[in-house]
């Protein structure tokens, strides 16, 4: 399967499952835009890494999702956008009566809002090109809940409810609008908790990983960033042009419970 002449932007996309993502769109032969709001010169480099391994043009456009103009330009800037993958996300765990409200904020604009604005910048341009693909990278946590993860969980769901919207918006229009439900997904973010968490709980890595992080993962296992980044090109590939306005979850039988 071929996404050649397609061009890909994939948000917040410099490590973990973002980079994950535009590694499998490139593999398939997809244009790649990361980002990220920090500009550094390595963030350059992961772009220029995509294009020397996949043989595909890759570019790094600093943006901040926190802000909606800079989610606009982050979309006219790239010069084209087939594929939009909304995957920027940050977390912040709290109870709610002590949950910051620059947190709170922040988390609604980055982990909701943002794929607000990117889509509503992304969709003219798909329906210039005659097809499109949105992406939006949710949670285990837009379907369920747990405690202490009140903004993360409200706008995991909003995004889940937003994706409905944007395909019954587009159900007539060769363009799909789908959201990906990963479990508990070993990326950087999640690595650099488990020396803490082994401290914490006098427990091996082994037990950690098991019986914390994936008490409630049957499979007990993590699932890969390569994972959801096949996820997200078999939803752009022809076999997935009538799945539209759905949740694939990616999280070892977690919402199976
Ligand atoms: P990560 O920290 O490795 O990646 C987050 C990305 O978002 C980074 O590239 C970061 O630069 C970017 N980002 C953060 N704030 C930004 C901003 N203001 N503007 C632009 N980019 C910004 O974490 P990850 O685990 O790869 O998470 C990626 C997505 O997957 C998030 O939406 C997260 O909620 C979701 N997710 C992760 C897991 C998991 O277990 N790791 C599980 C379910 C869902």
């Amino acid at each position: 399967m071929t996404l050649q002449g397609k061009t890909a932007i994939i948000t917040g996309s410099n490590s973990g499952i973002g980079l994950g993502i535009a590694h499998e769109l490139a593999r398939a032969g997809a244009s790649v835009v990361i980002n990220s709001f920090t500009d550094r010169e390595e963030d350059h480099a992961i772009a220029k890494d995509i294009a020397d391994t996949h043989g595909v043009d890759a570019r790094y456009i600093k943006a901040d999702m926190s802000k909606g103009a800079e989610c606009r330009a982050l979309i006219a800037q790239a010069g084209g956008c087939d594929i939009l993958v909304n995957n920027a996300g940050i977390q912040h765990v709290a109870p709610i009566d002590e949950f910051p409200e620059d947190k709170w904020d922040a988390i609604i604009a980055i982990n909701m809002s943002s794929a607000y604005h990117t889509t509503a910048a992304a969709l003219p341009i798909m329906r210039d090109r005659g097809w499109g693909r949105v992406v939006n990278v949710a949670s285990a946590h837009g379907l369920t809940a747990s405690p202490y993860k009140s903004a993360y969980v409200a706008a995991k769901h909003g995004v889940v409810g937003m994706t409905k919207t944007v395909a019954l918006e587009t159900a007539q229009e060769p363009i799909t609008c789908n959201a990906i439900c990963p479990g508990y997904v070993l990326t950087p973010l999640v690595e650099a908790q488990i020396p803490d968490t082994m401290r914490e709980y006098n427990m091996s890595r082994e037990d950690v990983i098991k019986n914390v992080m994936l008490t409630r993962q049957p499979s007990k296992e993590f699932a890969t960033v390569e994972q959801l980044g096949g996820t997200t090109v078999f939803l752009c590939s022809d076999a997935a042009a009538q799945i539209t306005g759905t949740t694939l979850s990616v999280d070892g039988g977690w919402t199976a419970l």
